[in-house]
């Protein structure tokens, strides 16, 4: 099989954990004979750097022409003062708007070596397994009017029939393929944007007889996802919804650097780690690439339906941690603390004997 990856390495430690991902690339495909053409390109903050805006056309191109696309992270002080449409972040909302981007997926799956170093007790965490599903191109995060003067600030929420219709779609066929419970959010006690989104999943409902459907308002979910994590199967919200409630289940089973995430459209995929570009850390060789690798897992598993290679990178990854390896992002005593390289290299060498 041939096949075309552009990789958007950004800046921070993106570069850092981009190059991991292309050794793991490179492995899986002397594997399983893949013929895999790299297009290395900027994006964020490297682009803004290199032509005065987050993301060309020609970069954009380069991922239209793709059967996926890895993002490492953008972001970094050096641009922060920026307008908000020439931000690295804005690279990155015109990215995921023209890809057609419109369902995040950012599974929430806790690591058995993992469950003593939660901020959660282990009886509440074990058996955590559930999936978010966030809304990811509409709307408050692009909705119109915005904007701000000296004595006021705007935002609009508003979600098309459309945009409402194909994650929640998306979101009941995903609950069928696994234990069949929907839970959908949304502040329906207050927004009427939220009541729209609430009949859509109603209406929705019928097509899926055999998912089995809760509503909760969104601050009853928060608390829920806290109190018992194990009730949930799919979550499915709106963007800004998604975006805090994929946090907060994120941060129970791990450490940001452990948390791989894919978006989805009709036609084009995207895969990135849920953190940013960590300056703090970047160029020191300390980053944790499990976020980065899993994502590489999340790829050959949704993009090329290589369900085997994305088992034997989950499998190598937990094997690493049970070997007792960590970066210092998730060290605790007893256990062997190792740099960005060296977990990479365990890591890949776990895969090799798989
Ligand atoms: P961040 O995720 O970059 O970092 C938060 C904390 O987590 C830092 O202490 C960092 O060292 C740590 N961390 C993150 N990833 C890690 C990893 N792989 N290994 C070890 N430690 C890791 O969030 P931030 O500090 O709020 O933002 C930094 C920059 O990244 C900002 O410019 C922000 O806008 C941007 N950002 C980008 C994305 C993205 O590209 N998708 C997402 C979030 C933030």
């Amino acid at each position: 099989m041939n096949i075309k990856i552009t990789l958007l390495p950004g800046d921070g430690i993106g570069p850092e954990i981009t190059e991991t991902a292309v050794r793991l690339i490179r492995l899986i495909a002397e594997r399983y004979n893949l013929i895999v053409d790299y297009s290395m390109q900027p994006v964020g903050g490297a682009s803004i750097d290199e032509f005065g805006e987050p993301l060309t056309e020609q970069v954009l191109k380069e991922c239209y022409d793709a059967n996926a696309v890895l993002l490492g992270a953008v972001g970094g002080e050096k641009w922060e003062n920026m307008e908000h449409h020439r931000k690295p972040e804005a690279g990155l909302l015109k990215l995921r708007k023209s890809l057609g981007l419109y369902a995040n997926i950012r599974p929430a799956k806790i690591f058995p070596a993992f469950v003593d170093a939660s901020s959660l007790k282990a009886e509440v965490l074990t058996g955590t397994d559930f999936v978010v599903l966030r809304e990811l191109t509409g709307g408050i995060y692009f909705g119109e009017p915005r904007g701000y003067d000296d004595s006021q600030g705007w935002n609009t929420m508003s979600y098309t029939k459309e945009e409402v219709d194909r994650i929640v779609n998306m979101a009941f066929a995903m609950a069928k393929e696994r234990s069949g419970k929907l839970t959908s959010v949304d502040k329906a006690n207050v927004l009427e944007v939220s009541q729209f989104w609430r009949s859509r999943v109603n209406e929705i409902q019928n097509k899926y007889p055999d998912v089995a459907l809760q509503h909760m308002y969104v601050d009853n979910a928060a608390m829920q996802i806290v109190r018992d994590p194990t009730q949930f199967d799919v979550i499915v919200t709106s963007n800004m919804f998604g975006d805090i409630l994929s946090d907060i289940a994120g941060m129970i089973t791990g450490s940001l650097g452990m948390l791989p995430s894919a978006s989805l459209g009709d036609q084009y995929a995207l895969y990135e780690p849920v953190h940013g570009s960590a300056p703090d850390i970047a160029g020191k060789d300390m980053a944790n690439p499990i976020a980065m690798l899993s994502s590489v897992a999340m790829m050959f598993n949704h993009s090329f339906q290589m369900t085997q290679a994305a088992e034997i990178i989950e499998e190598a990854i937990e094997r690493s941690l049970e070997q007792g390896y960590r970066t210092q992002d998730i060290y605790s005593e007893g256990k062997e603390l190792v740099s960005l390289s060296k977990m990479s290299d365990i890591i890949l060498h776990n895969v090799e004997k798989l």
